[in-house]
């Protein structure tokens, strides 16, 4: 779903047989990650539609269908493991797991008739996962006949990102600065920026106050390893909008496992100087009525430019009128330039097709050998 579709029951579906009604030539769809421009389409398409997608990212997408409009639910699903090849009708599909700000995201190759596309997805090198990047930029797949590379931060101004764990230094030093709570603007989808935020809070002695809609996702990643609702220090805060969400579905199981390690409004003014919290818009109600903003700060932590739309204007009037500072601390969930050119590189032998990007005139002048293919049309290997 293109970001900017802002009716996606009647944004026009690609031109692919079994899309408006089911057809066989169509053996499945695969989803590369749970980010909406990947996903945010499929459930217009016929029930019986066989989804490829993590295992992980399967249950987040259920887990935020819960608590919010954007997630989704899959029927028929084979799951995507790293390097774990899944064969259907001629084509082998083998996914390669991914450095990225979505959770359980892939690059994928295809091969088919003896010829190889390699798709890379929504990635980045300088995430916790940074790791995969380094290997697969090593150790590519060999004989790879077609490159589709994304290019999101291709003209962007800023092309310095920091790692994330640059971002936690930067967190401690922030947490360090404010006598009140911190509260953290950021995606509750974004596990590597949650794990950093909890780093930087066992850092400065802050305990950690997660909504339950971001404890859910959590949960859904069935990944221990991760922060998680029961490790100490880590508490957990039903705002307004989620409490009705639960009450509307009935969900009330759901609520009810997190009752242990719930924190209430009431107690927040008191662990202010000794917590930091994950904060959306949607909860300033919540949080003046707790009393707990003297000494706050707001870090913001997602891409800058949402702060210069106009929607967010009333949300950053309400820090003004109440003296709260903000400060960024971000870093892109895609590729810098330098890190794309070594991903390029790594198909020597490949034409480059540029997707995901909205500068797609400039992949010939950085990366050379480029094919340029539209949406929609096909062409022959
Ligand atoms: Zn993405
Ligand atoms: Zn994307």
């Amino acid at each position: 779903m293109p970001l900017d579709v802002t009716n996606p029951d009647e944004t026009p579906l690609h031109p692919i047989r079994g899309f408006e009604t089911p057809d066989a030539s169509l053996l499945g769809v695969v989803i590369s990650h749970p980010h909406q421009d990947h996903y945010g389409l499929a459930y217009r398409l016929p029930g019986q539609t066989l989804f490829l997608i993590g295992k992980a990212a399967q249950s987040i997408l259920a887990a935020a269908d819960l608590f919010t409009a954007g997630g989704t639910t899959f029927e028929n699903v084979l799951y995507l493991e790293d390097q774990k090849p899944i064969t259907l009708g001629s084509f082998t599909i083998v996914p390669f797991l991914v450095d990225h700000s979505g959770y359980d995201a892939y690059a994928v190759l295809v091969e088919a008739d003896g010829k190889r596309l390699f798709y890379s997805g929504d990635l980045r090198a300088h995430g916790r996962k940074g790791a995969l990047f380094e290997k697969l930029v090593r150790q590519p797949p060999e004989r790879v006949d077609v490159l589709l590379m994304e290019g999101t931060t291709i003209g962007r101004n800023d092309q310095v990102f920091p790692t994330e764990a640059a971002l936690e230094e930067r967190f401690v030093e922030l947490f360090q600065e404010t006598t009140g709570m911190p509260l953290v603007w950021c995606s509750g989808q974004n596990i590597d920026r949650l794990v950093t935020v909890m780093r930087a809070c066992i850092k400065t002695g802050r305990q950690f106050i997660i909504d339950m809609y971001t404890a859910h996702v959590l949960r859904a990643t069935g990944n221990e390893r991760l922060p998680q609702a029961g490790w100490d220090h880590i508490k957990v805060f039903l705002p307004n909008a989620q409490r009705r969400q639960i009450i509307r579905r009935g969900e009330f199981d759901v609520a009810n496992s997190y009752r242990p390690w719930r924190i209430f409004p009431e107690q927040l003014a008191q662990a202010a100087a000794t917590s930091v919290m994950l904060f959306r818009p949607s909860m300033i109600n919540d949080i003046e009525k707790a009393s707990c903003l003297t000494g706050s700060r707001l870090i913001y932590s997602l891409w800058s430019g949402y702060l210069k739309d106009p929607k967010t204007r009333p949300f950053l009037e309400w820090l003004r009128r109440h003296g709260i500072p903000l400060s960024e601390c971000h870093t892109s969930g895609h590729a810098a330039l330098q890190d794309l050119v070594r991903l390029r590189h790594a198909f020597p032998n490949a034409p480059v097709v540029p997707i995901h990007t909205i500068n797609a005139d400039r992949f010939e002048e950085l990366f050379g050998n480029v094919q340029r293919q539209n949406d929609g049309e096909w062409w022959t290997v």
